[in-house]
């Protein structure tokens, strides 16, 4: 055994040796919240957790077996690190759902759109660089953006999403600063968090604002198939292929398990991704992308995915009716056309990150908003997610909130809000199991 120095209470003895970006990778103070909040008995609308049981099991569990018993030479090897061909072209045919259309070689399958995400924020993104987002925007994409050591940059959104004014207006700004904007990243259709929706004519505008200033436009798409109404939006990267790098994943259309994702990109860019992905992974899991492969050739997919939109709408509807019934005044929300989300709006002087250990207690649990934010913004909002639980359980986990909210009110009244303790504003890395 080697004699080592007494460390003290210093639990990491690495503490000083990680690299600069790691800095950014810290852990959520409600991560531990949330191993309470997966408890059976507390109503969970914090989890995006897609709804896996509604899937045909048993016929993919017969076309994974098949696979290994008929392709196991295949299946189990290595494979390419652009992605299996085969599905690249069904990715195309996936996509033409949205307006898109490219050829098989833009296409690069990754593991999960989470990779691509990093896969992009890594060839583009200089430490410092600034990246727009959403404001309020995805954990995990913030996670990626932080982790490369990005300048992150929230823009508001309005019902509509994404404002083009206030984009162009941080645009200028960071110029004014001397800082160098790289990348706008948006969720045009069912944003997570918020639960908005770029229309058409708005989603014209935010490119129009990106290509004028050169900036890349990533499009980050995992729920655009599961809208209630009508027909899917059309992707932005429909409209121009050249400055936007489209996301899409098969997360929510068939199971977030599988890890199969993909990135649509301009030809250059769509080379310089394959080998970032190769130094990453080499490529992705050849198993989990024929499984998707046989599932998309054999079973009735676009049926399933209609499945999906049925089953969240009834649940969103869920969600909407006892928010309208129960919430105490001076509470809003938003109104999602699809997708798993709905931002929540507190009453005044209500803090939501606060509140989360009365509302675990009261045996609900949400995400507090200002999880969504690197600035600290999103205390006074929580986001709800009603993609997993039975219409019942959501309702029962909408009563228990408005009783928290309520009690809240009531100490308001009482003590007034200013007795609020706001946590130190600094980043928050995601719990893996609410993003
Ligand atoms: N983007 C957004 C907006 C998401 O909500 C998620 C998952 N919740 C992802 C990307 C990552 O999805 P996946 O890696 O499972 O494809």
């Amino acid at each position: 055994m080697v004699d080592r120095p007494d460390t003290g209470t210093r639990l990491d003895p690495w503490v000083d040796a990680y690299a600069t970006r790691a800095r950014g990778m810290t852990a959520s103070e409600i991560r531990a919240l949330f191993s309470v909040a997966s408890r059976p008995e507390v109503v969970s609308l914090a989890g995006g957790m897609p709804f896996v049981q509604a899937l045909p099991l048993e016929a993919l569990a017969e076309t994974a077996a098949r696979l290994v018993r008929d392709r196991g030479a295949q299946v189990l090897q290595y494979g390419s690190g652009q992605g299996d061909a085969t599905l690249r072209g069904q990715i195309l045919d996936v996509m033409s759902e949205v307006g898109i259309s490219a050829h098989p070689d833009d296409v690069v399958v990754t593991t999960g759109s989470q990779m691509a995400l990093d896969l992009v924020t890594r060839i583009f993104c200089d430490p410092g660089d600034v990246v727009f987002v959403e404001a309020p925007s995805y954990v995990g994409a913030l996670g990626v953006f932080r982790a490369y050591e990005c300048d992150i940059v929230h823009v508001a959104m309005d019902d509509e999403g994404l404002v083009p004014e206030a984009l162009a207006e941080a645009i200028a700004q960071a110029r004014a600063q001397g800082k160098k904007p790289k990348m706008v990243y948006t969720i045009p259709s069912f944003q997570n968090p918020g639960g908005v929706t770029q229309g058409p004519e708005r989603r014209l505008r935010v490119l129009e604002v990106a290509k004028r200033e050169g900036l890349l436009l990533l499009e980050d798409d995992p729920y655009g198939l599961l809208g209630f109404d009508g027909p899917p939006p059309r992707a932005i990267r429909a409209d121009d292929d050249e400055q936007v790098i489209y996301l899409g994943s098969f997360s929510k259309t068939i199971a977030s398990g599988l890890r199969v994702g993909w990135a649509v990109a301009p030809h250059g860019v769509r080379e310089k991704l394959v080998l970032a992905a190769e130094s990453a992974v080499l490529c992705p899991s050849n198993y989990a992308q024929l499984t998707v492969s046989e599932y998309l050739a054999t079973q009735p997919w676009r049926e399933q995915v209609k499945v999906f939109r049925e089953l969240y709408r009834e649940r969103r509807d869920a969600l909407l009716d006892s928010l309208e019934q129960l919430m105490p005044d001076g509470t809003t929300w938003t109104h999602p056309a699809g997708g798993f989300y709905s931002w929540v709006t507190l009453p005044e002087g209500l803090d939501a990150k606060a509140m989360l250990p009365r509302a675990i207690a009261a045996l609900v649990a949400y995400v507090p908003g200002t999880g969504f934010y690197v600035d600290g913004q999103g205390h006074e909002s929580l986001r709800l997610s009603y993609c997993y639980p039975e219409p019942e359980r959501i309702r029962e986990g909408v009563r228990r909130l408005a009783g928290v909210i309520e009690g809240e009110l009531d100490i308001a009244a009482t003590f007034g809000t200013g007795r609020v303790l706001r946590n130190a504003e600094g980043p928050e890395g995601p719990a893996p199991n609410i993003l």
